[in-house]
């Protein structure tokens, strides 16, 4: 570590060996640590076997904290920043320190690691080429459907974290304003014991998810088809025309021709026809 710098480290979002051998390092060389919850990145700390300070910095506090990280560097001692899991300031305070760091003039420094909505999108399969990262929607439920009616024309695949006591109420919204047709990958609990990743149609979503207790328990990353995938397959004429397809040719062929037909592109029409091979369509 040369000047004094503020890192802005990545931590696990749920098996604590998440970490990258860079943050460990840095973790342990730094003078203090800006943390979210100061209790659970003393748990993560204690687990490593590392003992720097801990300075309180969260969504009340963050520009009196950022001040406290200001004196520091000004003295020549180096800070690191982290939130409660994951990346700082991805749905997590951090954007405001670091702003007004590297406002005066003192290195930031990243040190990319585990985040939540990347870790599902690594695991859906889906196809889409661009996403757009949403993050939590409003919870009052006018809020959150004046929200998705604002999104519903957007040709990416939508990414949203949501909190298991919402999670019902939001998927059931989203198949409102979208149409039950879209698929939405549901994924819960990643990286920990209970690591759930399940796709199905948005109409289907809400049954699946109060089907079993354990299903709303825990945390929540939300991949909603976008609009121009859903539209451009007009909806349900690529469904009907694969599932003939599908029973007569093998799946390269018939995403070819169901494409054709249908002038759907073929990205899409290979997705569902996936999908649908899954559900044994
Ligand atoms: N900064 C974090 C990141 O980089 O992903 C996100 C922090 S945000 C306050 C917390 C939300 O992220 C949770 O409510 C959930 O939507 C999502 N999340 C965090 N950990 C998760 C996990 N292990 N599985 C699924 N979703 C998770």
């Amino acid at each position: 570590m040369e000047r004094p710098s503020l890192y802005v480290v990545a931590t696990p979002i749920g098996n604590l060996a998440d970490i990258t051998l860079r943050a460990l390092e840095v973790l342990k060389r730094v003078d203090a640590i800006a943390a979210e919850d100061t209790r659970i990145t003393a748990r993560l700390l204690r687990h490593y076997g590392i003992g720097a300070p801990l300075i309180a910095l969260h969504e009340h506090n963050e520009r009196s904290a950022a001040q406290k990280i200001l004196q520091l560097l000004a003295h020549g001692k180096s800070v690191a920043l982290v939130s409660d899991a994951g990346t700082p300031a991805i749905s997590d305070p951090g954007a405001i320190a670091v702003a007004l760091v590297r406002a005066a003039g003192h290195p930031v420094v990243p040190l990319p690691g585990a985040n939540a909505a990347l870790c599902a999108l690594s695991a859906a399969g889906t196809l889409a080429q661009h996403f757009l990262f949403y993050g939590f929607l409003p919870p009052p439920a006018a809020a959150r459907r004046r929200e998705l009616a604002v999104l519903k024309t957007l040709p990416y695949l939508l990414v949203f974290y949501e909190a298991p006591h919402r999670v019902i109420a939001s998927v059931t919204d989203m198949a409102a304003a979208f149409g039950d047709g879209r698929a939405i990958t549901i994924a819960r609990e990643l990286t920990k014991l209970f690591e759930t990743i399940h796709t199905c149609r948005l109409g289907e979503a809400a049954a699946w998810l109060a089907a079993d207790a354990n299903r709303i328990k825990g945390e929540f990353v939300l991949l909603v088809e976008g609009a121009a995938e859903a539209s451009a397959m007009d909806a349900g004429a690529a469904r009907r025309v694969l599932e003939i397809l599908l029973r007569e040719l093998p799946l390269k062929q018939a995403v070819k021709l169901a494409a054709a037909i249908t002038g759907a592109r073929k990205n899409g029409v290979y997705g569902l026809a996936l999908r649908m091979r899954k559900e044994g369509k």
